[in-house]
């Protein structure tokens, strides 16, 4: 109708659980112009995920909160595990440690998806300088792709209608009114179908309810059913199991001596039991049903199934120790199923995201986070897009790295769920149960998978390695990697063995060379859009790497190469790429402004010189020696130069002489608005 509001966004993110939150963060970071809707009128408070693996850890750094959110969880440090005797009793087994140790500087933590959800709101809002907020009890009705102008940088393909609702509206309906706790039902899968229709159709009487947006980009990131999916009629692919699970968050009042760790127990017949210590003396009980049964549909009937019901076989299986609770926090009940989207993206204008793409049991710890990843990896890259900075072919990277990410956790969990629902084999002989030996292996092995920190992307023309871009094992777009070819790849990966391309950048701490203070690398490679150029210079005063740091700086700053070319005129030299360097010498007897080039720390005529872009490998008065060209497996003498993206992942490393392809690999997706350069 003519009255309805009409207005244009750079990019529009529908719903605000932890993904489409990781995607507004990325928005407020680089400067985007952005809207963010959620069909409730609440963010979430209490229960929902609460594991934090350590990779989502270092991302939150990245952001700037991880502090917060470090402080305030609850920190798992041990697992036990609980299994049957001969005797049918259950006993402690074994105890490992939750996290891979080495692995990163955090471990895996629980704090509820609430507190999350409140930390990402105020650092959007401080990063956004309030621009960006989530409109609440906002849904949409209708999506429509012109396909005519999805090539056309500067066009708003996809119009989208918003309706806005009433409080009331805005405000699930709790599933069983006795209960005076609140509970995730409406959440669940349980729960057939959705009420966006119904919603849809009561505010739609209300006249000044709808509005009209034409977006650059949407990101969809609704949940595991989602409406933006259905709206381009693409499927999540995959099955559902028998296995119903019981969630409780309770302050528990028990005689099970492993309360405060986090424990797997087995029981001979009674089914398994997750023990998930929490924050405020909350422990996450998950609970096998074994009473509760899908019906015909293959699914399980909600109503019958209470907080009472769920207790009874947590009972059960903890028994012979008691359990009890008066505090109940928040409850919930899902069925284990794995699938996966066929498609994350619509002619790369409409993305789907979190759980749109990939739902599975939450036992692994896995949703929240991999949701967040998932738009960790794709929020630069339409960011970038949408200002002009990088070219389009990024984004079809997104389906290729992140449905093969989806596809490894489902088969994952798969497994996993499988044998923690599964019954303790009684012996050898019992090929129908479940070796106990098999499940800790299985447990361990997973642990590397469920930090986050196992993934490894493909080649494309963000990650310069060999392999052949179609084989992503996911039936994903072609992706043009540039062409390297083995010999030459495997030569440069040799430079930095501890940095693989592909994978996330770790990190090891270096002092800085001005203060001496002691920073984890990671630290210094900040969500703000930039990609980064870690020059490793070596031995910054041996005759011989002398002239070769001279010689790469030179390049760096001639007028025709990609660093002048990709920033913007007027802006400072490091808006679009950064430069950062480690070098190996010995920090007293290297002075930043006698032995590093300009361009490595480079003058302001406001501000002076930039001291926080030199590092060297050094000992620390107070925190030790990271040894990080040791422990990269980089040549102190010689260095090499190593690219990381906006998201910490390795993109390229080569010898400091490589700087044609260097300027190669960025000709491939940044846009060079100076013509001397293109
Ligand atoms: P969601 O968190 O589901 O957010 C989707 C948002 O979109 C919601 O705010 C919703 O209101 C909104 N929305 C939906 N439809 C519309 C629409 N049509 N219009 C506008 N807005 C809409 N994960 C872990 O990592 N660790 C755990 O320990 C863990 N435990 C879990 C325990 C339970 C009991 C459950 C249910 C889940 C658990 N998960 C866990 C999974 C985790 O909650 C999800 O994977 C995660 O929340 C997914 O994030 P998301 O942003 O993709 O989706």
């Amino acid at each position: 109708d003519a009255g309805t509001p009409e207005s244009n966004v750079d990019v529009l993110i529908i719903g605000a659980g932890p993904a489409g939150l990781m995607a507004a963060a990325w928005m407020a970071h680089c400067g985007v112009k952005a809207r963010i809707v959620d069909k409730r009128g609440t963010k979430v408070f209490c229960g929902q995920a609460d594991g934090l693996q350590v990779r989502s850890l270092e991302i939150l750094e990245s952001l700037g909160f991880a502090d917060r959110v470090w402080k305030e969880a609850n920190h798992m440090i041990e697992i036990c595990m609980w299994n049957p005797g001969s005797d049918g009793i259950i006993r402690r087994s074994d105890r490992i440690p939750d996290t891979i140790v080495g692995l990163s500087r955090f471990q895996q933590i629980v704090l509820n998806q609430g507190r999350m959800e409140r930390f990402f709101l105020d650092n959007i809002a401080k990063h956004s300088k309030n621009t960006i907020q989530v409109e609440r009890g906002v849904l949409p009705e209708s999506l429509e792709i012109d396909e005519s102008k999805v090539e056309d940088d500067s066009a708003y393909p996809v119009t989208v209608k918003l309706r806005h609702l009433t409080e009331e509206e805005a405000t699930p309906a709790q599933q069983i009114s006795a209960s005076k706790v609140s509970d995730g039902l409406f959440r669940s899968n349980l729960v057939k179908e959705d009420d966006e229709d119904d919603l849809i159709r009561k505010s739609q009487s209300r006249p000044g309810t709808g509005e009209v947006v034409h977006a650059k980009y949407v990101i969809g990131c609704d949940g595991a059913r989602s409406w933006t999916r259905r709206a381009l009629g693409f499927e999540l692919q995959g099955e559902a199991t028998d296995f119903i699970w019981g969630v409780m968050d309770i302050i528990p009042i028990t005689d099970f001596p492993d309360i405060r760790m986090r424990c797997a127990i087995h029981s001979a017949e009674n089914g398994s039991l997750m023990v998930i210590p929490r924050e405020n003396k909350l422990v996450r009980l998950y609970i096998q049903l074994k009473e509760v049964v899908p019906d015909e549909s293959g699914r399980a009937d909600r109503s019958k199934i209470t907080p009472e019901i769920i207790f009874a076989a947590a009972q059960k299986i903890l028994s012979p120790y008691k359990i009890d609770y008066e505090y109940c926090d928040w409850w919930t009940a899902y069925q284990i199923g794995q699938r996966v989207g066929t498609n994350f993206d619509a002619h790369e204008r409409v993305f789907l995201a979190g759980d749109a793409v990939h739902t599975h049991s939450p036992k692994a710890g896995q949703g929240m986070n991999v949701s967040m990843q998932d738009c960790y990896n794709l929020g630069w890259k339409v960011a970038l897009v949408a200002r002009g900075i990088a070219k389009r072919n990024i984004l079809s990277t997104y389906q290729s790295e992140r449905r093969r990410v989806a596809q490894d956790l489902i088969d994952f969990d798969h497994r996993f769920s499988r044998l923690f629902s599964g019954r303790p084999a009684k012996d050898v002989m019992d090929a129908e149960g479940v070796s106990m030996e098999v499940f800790k292996d299985a447990f361990e092995k997973g642990n590397l998978f469920a930090s986050g920190l196992s993934v490894n992307y493909g080649p494309s023309p963000l990650v310069l390695k060999a392999g052949d871009a179609s084989a992503q094992g996911d039936g994903s777009k072609v992706v043009a990697a540039p062409s390297t070819s083995g010999d030459a790849f495997a030569k440069a990966q040799a430079l930095a063995p501890g940095l693989p391309v592909g994978m996330r950048f770790n990190s090891y701490k270096v002092l800085d060379q001005a203060s001496a203070r002691p920073w984890h690398f990671q630290e210094k490679l900040k969500a703000d859009g930039r990609f980064r150029i870690i020059l490793f210079a070596g031995n910054v005063l041996s005759a011989s790497q002398k002239p070769r740091v001279d010689r790469f700086c030179e390049r760096l700053n001639a007028p025709d190469a990609f660093l002048r070319a990709v920033t913007p005129k007027d802006a400072p030299i490091d808006s679009v790429i950064e430069v950062l360097t480690v070098h190996a010498a010995k920090r007293t007897e290297t002075e930043l402004l006698r032995d590093f080039p300009e361009i490595l720390h480079p003058f302001d005529k406001h501000t002076g010189w930039d001291y926080d872009k030199v590092f060297v490998d050094d000992v620390s008065y107070h925190e030790g020696f990271g040894n990080a060209y040791g422990n990269y497996g980089i040549d102190k003498e010689r260095g090499c130069v190593v690219v990381a993206r906006p998201d910490q992942y390795v993109g390229y490393v080569g010898e400091l002489e490589d700087f044609d392809a260097l300027q190669k690999y960025f000709e491939g997706f940044l846009v060079f608005p100076s013509a001397a350069a293109s």
